[in-house]
């Protein structure tokens, strides 16, 4: 007896349909990956209601892989419970550290505006202040990082929007008196913000500091493995609009896999950064008892002149810091060929410690950094400046590859 055919469904729409809108009773401890432009509703008036709710922002409300999905929101929950544990905030996700740097600006300053940025901040963020900032009629005045809340006072104007703030700061290692400089921006109505990559909330909490908004290059430590970019910014709920607005209108967003990337990798943070902070305490110590470099530049080292903010603001240090050669080798008119070869020689071949941008992962990190350009409120003055990220490798082999670059160093200056 033969069966009546079924009638087929055509290949196409097989294609189309197969396997699609599963609901399994399956809970897994990682929010799941998706990968995500469309968004589905089920009828005209959801789709209108969701946009009405994504316009202002509201919580898990998307329209659109931009806005998110259930892999973004995570990550912009965890962050938000994270970084602004204690306090009413928000995160938001952009591509890069950098891309939530100008986010965040763009989103609080218009032509005719002021804004006061420290000297020792992030190069390519000055960058971005003196370049397309300016360009926009926006004008700003970097200040000595060691200012206090009176020096401070002096430089506000009318104008004045928008207060940013890195500590320690990039490549010299400045403390800020954060709470001091919060507290004034606040009662001047002026948003303060703060870039938190070095210390993480491991060790630095910007929001108990009254800051408002908070820059997280999530590259760095949160991903931890130098596999991808990120950055997000966290805001308190008061200013969460005027950046949500910034963060629409400039299509910032990220891809479902490499948010799902930091989520996995922002579970061992805690464990990372108090291992970075050991193996860079103890390289620190030790570049400190060595007769070719001047100063070390790590706030945890009692000799730094920021270690009494440090040690009054901060719970702990992350494995970034630099040190500054003497500077006696150099002198003269060959100083700068013997610079160059003196460089070359301690930073390359080095077996633990690569040659690299960017630090926060994993890897060990050497770099000379050249900041004359980079410094306008005063002038840096010192030797050659070196900045080394300490990874997760043992300490004791870490201070053997130096020890190594010194002996080549050496070598080369004859
Ligand atoms: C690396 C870095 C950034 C930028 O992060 P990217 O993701 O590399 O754009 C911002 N601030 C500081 C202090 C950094 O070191």
């Amino acid at each position: 007896m033969s069966q009546t055919p079924q009638p087929r469904t055509p290949i196409d729409t097989l294609f189309a349909e197969a396997g699609r809108g599963m609901e399994l009773p399956i809970r897994t401890a990682n929010p799941p990956l998706v990968r995500a432009s469309t968004v589905l509703f089920d009828s005209l008036e959801q789709a209108a209601a969701t946009g009405r709710r994504t316009a202002v922002g509201a919580r898990h409300a998307s329209t659109y892989g931009t806005v998110g999905t259930q892999t973004t929101f995570a990550l912009m929950d965890a962050l938000a419970a994270i970084e602004g544990e204690g306090h009413a905030c928000r995160a938001a996700l952009m591509p890069s550290g950098l891309a939530a740097i100008s986010t965040a600006l763009l989103g609080f300053l218009q032509p005719g505006d002021h804004m006061l940025m420290t000297d020792s901040v992030y190069g390519p963020a000055r960058v971005f202040a003196q370049g397309m900032l300016a360009k926009l009629g926006v004008q700003t005045t970097f200040f000595d990082p060691g200012i206090d809340a009176e020096g401070l006072a002096g430089l506000i104007r009318p104008e004045t929007k928008v207060l940013y703030l890195e500590s320690p700061g990039s490549y010299t290692f400045e403390l800020q008196d954060v709470p001091a400089l919060a507290a004034l921006a606040r009662s001047r109505g002026i948003v303060s913000m703060i870039d938190n990559a070095w210390a993480s909330p491991v060790f630095a909490r910007p929001f108990d500091w009254g800051i408002d908004i908070s820059i997280l290059p999530l590259t760095k430590y949160w991903s931890g493995h130098a596999d991808l970019l990120m950055g997000a910014v966290v805001a308190r709920e008061e200013v969460w609009g005027r950046l949500w607005e910034a963060v629409r209108q400039l299509g910032m967003c990220v891809g479902g896999d490499d948010a799902w990337l930091v989520l996995r990798g922002l579970r061992t943070v805690g464990v990372r950064m108090r291992a970075h902070q050991a193996s860079g305490l103890a390289v620190a110590s030790w570049l400190e008892s060595r007769p070719e470099v001047a100063r070390v530049l790590h706030p945890g080292l009692p000799g730094h002149p920021g270690h009494d903010l440090w040690q009054r603001d901060f719970t702990g240090a992350s494995g970034l810091f630099a040190f500054e050669l003497d500077a006696a080798p150099f002198a003269g008119a060959a100083g700068a060929e013997r610079r160059r070869r003196a460089l070359a020689a301690l930073c390359e071949g080095r077996r633990l410690f690569g040659i690299g941008y960017s630090w926060g992962g994993f890897e060990s990190l050497i770099m000379p950094a050249a900041i004359d350009h980079l410094r306008t409120a005063w002038p840096w003055q010192g030797g050659p400046l070196v900045r080394l990220h300490c990874g997760l490798a043992d300490a004791s082999d870490l201070i053997a590859d130096l020890d190594e670059g010194f002996a080549a160093m050496a070598k080369a200056l004859g």
